[in-house]
């Protein structure tokens, strides 16, 4: 056949790394079924390949053209508005197509391209028989006899790929059991929904106070006449936000509309779904990265098939297909967390999500009690509608926040300690009263430097640009970049004097041993990257926390933000100065963020809460700030300096990452890139020198990267892409776009 003899021609983009579109002909059985977006196989070089449709069109540029050979299914698999979005991802981050396809469409979804039927193990004898059994063959066949002490523990059954997941097999022993009759394998379709066994209570509409109603009201004008409008919910943490989220999701029901409700990763607890869920059970759908990838499968149908109203997710939940969206939510707007830094396409979800309320007329919500200084911006210029919470909603008081310096304290004590005596005083306060303290510190591990005392060496790790850390559990150092792992050394291996390593620096579980040295008695759960290893770990230790099982809550990051425990009348912050002293931009922003968000954890029920910040640099303005808990004052003053020092939100900033197992190509080839970009952009255009990133070296690849800065991020782009197809660059050597970065020194 000649391309002449279609009526209908799509442009393909395929999965296999190519950076354009080919067409191809739509035989005439397909043509009232092809949709841009739509998943196709294709042939490609004589072998069949997957793409997804980019264009219909009814003329084609190259003869002849060869057929599309089927569609993956009459699903389509992603929207026409998601498709768009796509679009502009991939011109906006300067990804291509099929990458930003890859970020958007869950990797279970993609393969499996439909309704894929699910195969469950059952018992097909009773308990008894298979553990005489199991016993029976535990030496001849030890993988059988793991699958049946499996299947004795499931309640009636269990999915194949989940079974084998556990134990770790293939099919083969599983299959074995099953044709000697002592389990069956059924195809069944299953609905694997994560809020399964969850309890909840239902809750009604509280009634708003005079700033909710307003901020409701705002919302709601633009909701109702569906029309695209960002609000901007800056609200003082506990001033009742969510419940502001609640009854806008609400009303969005009513008008027949979907939400999506973007949270970040980490505050995605049970805690927080339930809230939503006792409002709205049944029409909930859940997405986040601990999911299964049967759970994920059956959300991601849920929510095409329209049984579910309202999703509830992480960063990539933005990209689901829920048809009608009239609301879209980012709570927390200023997390760094919505956006990938680490892979392309680099996005932020909170920006794509006021671009899909922008494709699908929707309201967009960005909520915060810190908000970016970029959304703050943009309230305040206009492009934003600005609705205010300025006080707790159930009467609960702004907590009373004190800074000691830890210099002063070092000196009464004569040498180092972990905490100040007041902090000290409090918490002892607190256990007495059956009231509860956090402690935050966002370091984890026990000692975070081993240094040698004659030569000033830090044992660092062998594949990374980064200092080891001390686990006292396992008595090994490791790596919190990649993972390496290695025991104390006996004596310093660069100038190899022994009995001179020391430890220095505190980790979370210093913190937890040196409270149990001090009060004894006193109940501790620790909360950091180390007691959540586990699936389900998280949640548990925060439930037995919230039921009074410990008086103190120490932990990194986890404890800072999302929680809330009505009987926490006590946070301690033991050392924010670490982060201020990074020379990055947003520094201060993300020490007032964090210091803001930990302390409003404090005092959130009927009992007034407190809030201690040790620092050594108490004289800070950032820290005095935050202290006072004056976001306006701080947005007032980093804005001028910002504007003073051509940062965001006033200039784009793009930063172009190089990472090459060869140090000196990579170099090379980083500085061959800045040449070329400031050949090819105008004056206005400003492109540094090429710097080490702040971890110089990960996993054994050695990293830099420049920064772009100018007005729009467009040239920026059209210059990155051309540098791009032209110049040739070793395989091993990766180049990234980091549009809009939040960091100009990782
Ligand atoms: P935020 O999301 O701003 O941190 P929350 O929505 O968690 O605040 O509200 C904090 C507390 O105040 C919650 O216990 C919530 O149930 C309660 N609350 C919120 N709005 C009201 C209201 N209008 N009347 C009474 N209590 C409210
Ligand atoms: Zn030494
Ligand atoms: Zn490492």
């Amino acid at each position: 056949m000649k391309g002449t003899d279609y009526e209908l021609f799509a442009s393909v983009i395929l999965e296999v790394n190519i950076n354009k579109t080919l067409d191809y002909g739509v035989p005439k059985e397909l043509v009232d079924q092809v949709k841009p977006g739509m998943k196709v196989t294709v042939p490609l070089r004589g072998r069949p390949q997957v793409g997804f449709i980019h264009e219909l069109k009814s003329t084609c540029d190259y003869v002849p053209v060869q057929p599309i050979k089927s569609l993956s299914s009459s699903d389509k698999l992603i929207t026409e508005e998601v498709f768009e979005l796509a679009l502009w991802m991939a011109r906006y981050y300067c990804t291509p197509l099929n990458k930003v396809l890859k970020a958007i469409l869950p990797s279970t979804i993609r393969k499996d391209g439909q309704h894929k039927q699910q195969l469950s193990v059952t018992r097909n004898k009773t308990r008894e028989d298979l553990a005489s059994y199991c016993v029976s063959i535990r030496n001849r066949y030890p993988k059988q006899a793991e699958v049946l002490d499996a299947m004795l523990t499931v309640k009636k059954g269990i999915l194949l790929t989940e079974l084998q997941e556990i134990v770790g097999c293939q099919r083969g022993p599983i299959n074995t059991l099953a044709k000697n009759g002592y389990l069956s394998i059924d195809t069944v379709r299953v609905d694997r929904s994560p809020l399964e066994n969850a309890e909840y209570f239902k809750t009604k509409p509280k009634t708003l106070n005079p700033d909710q109603a307003k901020a409701l009201h705002n919302i709601l004008q633009s909701l109702e006449a569906q029309r695209f409008e960002t609000h901007l919910l800056y609200g003082v943490t506990g001033s009742g936000k969510t419940e502001v989220y609640l009854q806008a999701i609400d009303r969005a029901l009513q008008l027949n509309k979907g939400t999506i409700m973007l949270v970040p990763e980490i505050s995605l607890t049970p805690q927080t779904v339930e809230r939503f869920r006792s409002r709205f059970e049944g029409q909930i759908a859940i997405l986040h990265h601990r999911l299964s990838q049967g759970e994920r499968f059956d959300e991601w149908h849920k929510i095409k098939e329209g049984r579910a109203k309202i999703v509830i997710g992480a960063r990539s939940a933005i990209f689901c297909p829920l048809p009608d969206v009239g609301l879209i939510i980012v709570d927390e707007e200023h997390e760094s967390s919505y956006k990938q830094s680490e892979e392309a396409p680099c996005y932020n979800a909170r920006d794509i999500a006021v671009m899909r309320g922008l494709k699908s007329n929707s309201s967009v919500i960005l909520g915060s009690a810190t908000p970016s200084l970029e959304s703050f911006y943009n309230a305040k210029t206009g492009k934003y509608t600005l609705s205010k919470l300025d006080n707790r909603a159930n009467n609960a008081y702004k907590p009373k926040v004190k800074i000691v310096d830890m210099k002063h304290e070092y000196a009464k004590s004569k040498g180092f300690t972990n905490f100040c005596e007041e902090l000290l005083d409090g918490i002892k306060k607190r256990q007495k009263l059956g009231e509860q303290t956090i402690l935050f510190l966002n370091r984890r591990g026990y000692h975070t430097v081993l240094m040698c005392k004659s030569c000033g060496e830090a044992i660092r790790c062998e594949h990374c640009d980064v200092s080891l850390t001390y686990h006292k559990m396992t008595s090994l150092l490791a790596c919190h970049l990649c993972g390496f792992t290695r025991p104390k050394p006996a004596f310093c291996p660069k100038c190899k004097s022994p009995e001179t390593m020391q430890f220095k620096g505190v980790g979370t579980e210093q913190v937890e041993k040196s409270l149990y040295a001090i009060f004894p008695d006193i109940r501790i759960i620790r909360l950091d990257a180390d007691t959540t290893r586990h699936k389900g770990s998280h949640q548990k230790l925060l439930r037995e926390f919230g039921t009074g099982k410990a008086d103190v809550l120490i932990g990194t990051q986890m404890v800072a933000k999302g929680l809330h425990f009505p009987q926490v009348t006590l946070v301690g912050v033991l050392n924010s100065d670490a982060t201020l002293n990074m020379p990055d931009f947003r520094a201060s922003e993300t020490v007032f963020q964090l210091i803001t968000q930990v302390s409003g954890r404090s005092g959130r029920g009927s009992l007034p809460g407190e809030v201690i910040i040790q620092s050594c640099m108490s004289e800070n303005r950032t820290i005095q700030l935050a202290a006072e808990q004056d976001y306006d004052a701080f947005y007032e003053e980093e804005v001028v300096s910002r504007d003073y020092f051509n940062y965001p939100p006033f200039q784009k900033l793009v930063k172009v990452c190089f990472s090459g197992t060869n140090q000196e190509l990579t170099h090379k080839l980083a500085v061959r890139w800045s040449q070329l970009l400031v050949n090819g952009l105008s004056k206005e255009y400003e492109v540094y020198p090429v710097v080490a990133s702040g971890y110089a070296k990960v996993k054994d690849r050695f990293r830099y990267h420049l920064l772009v800065r100018g007005p729009s991020v467009s040239p920026i782009n059209h210059v990155l892409t051309k540098v791009s197809e032209h110049l040739k660059k070793p395989k091993d050597i990766k180049v990234l776009f980091d549009i809009d970065t939040l960091s100009t020194y990782f």
